[in-house]
């Protein structure tokens, strides 16, 4: 990047802008974009390519002239592909006329949600370690965010006792994201039950964030809203980037009780308008037919997953089992060195990118995230050269 010459007084950017951190990813990647030869298991995406029939579906529209604005909330015959998807997966039922929109990437519905809900000061719990844009997401809202501590023992589940912990009178939301980004955590029924009784006795609302719900391996996901009386109160997030691996595309979907949809679709119209028109089809091609590769996709990853948390435990970087989206999430702690230490001298000495774990939170401290998202002899290189270094500490 070249320095600009021109400075300006800090005081033309917002305060509510200047307050957010950088993100600890961010650093990293500048890092690794100035060096060659890198393998990389910091980007949390899947590495195949968008199946061809979605991409194609996509250029049949266009050619057909479908190049204009959609519905704000999105093209009708996705919304109640997705309200049949939801209802067939986990007998929740959304009306496609006013409780499902059509968002770009859980990106956009989880800045919505929080838009809409969070007055300045609300505070919003969510676990720790958490994907990277909920603090700053919740920032911009007004909001305050309040982590509350997981850890290895049990496996990042977060549990409703530590979360009723956090709770005072400015409690709004709770912010759920599981399968987790970036611990791989998944929560049993059991937890989520729990949670959902809490929200209830609290009167708390929830964001249950599942883009990962299709990667969930040996452990049948939960849709929270399917728990009684959590539909009410919940906002779910979904979406196709991971499972159909259309990252690019930028497709998902926010749903929601009506009101609480149309506050979001509020803001959405005035700073989207609407999803882009050739993503909604190939994302509508996808839902419809798309289920075999999808398969395909989640039994490599479960391969992939069984490979590298067997190798890191083999080399003593503890690692719970993850039963959910493409990450490990091994202690580095044997090794002597913090999370920090170790993602910079692995790129350095042996060119594997991992990211700090303190990079999501104050609970990911000594651990490093690895996306498992890679061909299978990218990761076995990977996962020689991890050996080889920490053999040489
Ligand atoms: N939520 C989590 C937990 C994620 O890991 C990601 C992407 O990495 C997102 C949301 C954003 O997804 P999208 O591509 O749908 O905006």
């Amino acid at each position: 990047m070249t320095e600009s010459s021109y400075t300006m007084k800090p005081e033309f950017i917002s305060e509510r802008v200047r307050n957010l951190r950088a993100s600890g990813i961010r650093r990293f990647f500048e890092l690794i974009s100035n060096m060659d030869g890198v393998i990389s298991l910091g980007v949390g995406e899947p590495d195949f390519v968008t199946p061809e029939s979605f991409t194609k579906a996509a250029f049949d529209a266009v050619a057909q002239g479908e190049t204009h604005y959609t519905s704000n909330y999105g093209i009708p015959a996705l919304r109640e592909a997705i309200a049949d998807h939801l209802e067939r997966l986990y007998g929740v039922r959304y009306d496609p006329r006013n409780e499902i929109l059509i968002t770009i990437g859980v990106s956009e519905g989880l800045m919505l949600a929080l838009l809409a809900i969070l007055n300045p000061g609300d505070e919003l719990l969510s676990p720790d370690p958490y994907y990277v844009a909920y603090r700053p997401a919740c920032q911009i809202a007004g909001g305050t965010f309040v982590p509350v501590a997981t850890g290895m023992e049990t496996e990042f589940r977060v549990s409703a006792p530590d979360l009723e912990a956090h709770l005072t009178d400015r409690s709004k939301a709770i912010l759920l994201g599981y399968p987790s980004n970036p611990t791989g955590a998944q929560m049993t029924r059991e937890g989520l039950t729990e949670i959902a009784d809490l929200a209830a006795r609290h009167d708390l609302l929830v964001i249950s964030d599942e883009i990962y719900d299709r990667l969930s391996y040996g452990l049948p996901h939960t849709c929270f809203p399917s728990l009684p009386g959590m539909r009410e109160r919940t906002v779910l997030l979904g979406g196709f980037s991971k499972a159909y691996a259309m990252t690019g595309w930028r497709v998902g979907w926010a749903c929601a009780p009506a009101d609480l949809l149309e506050a979001m679709m509020k803001i959405h119209q005035y700073i989207i308008m609407s999803a882009p028109t050739p993503s909604q089809y190939a994302a509508l091609e996808a839902i419809r037919n798309g289920e075999d590769e999808v398969q395909r996709m989640i039994a490599e990853f479960d391969s992939r997953r069984r490979l590298i948390v067997a190798a890191l435990n083999e080399m003593g970087l503890t690692c719970f089992d993850p039963h959910g989206a493409f990450y490990a999430f091994p202690s580095v702690r044997s090794t002597g060195l913090d999370d920090i230490e170790f993602a910079e001298r692995l790129l350095l000495e042996e060119k594997v990118a991992v990211i700090p774990g303190s990079a999501f939170g104050d609970c990911g401290r000594g651990h490093v995230r690895a996306c498992y998202a890679a061909p299978k002899p990218v990761l076995e290189d990977a996962l020689e050269r991890i050996r080889r270094f920490v053999g040489s500490l």
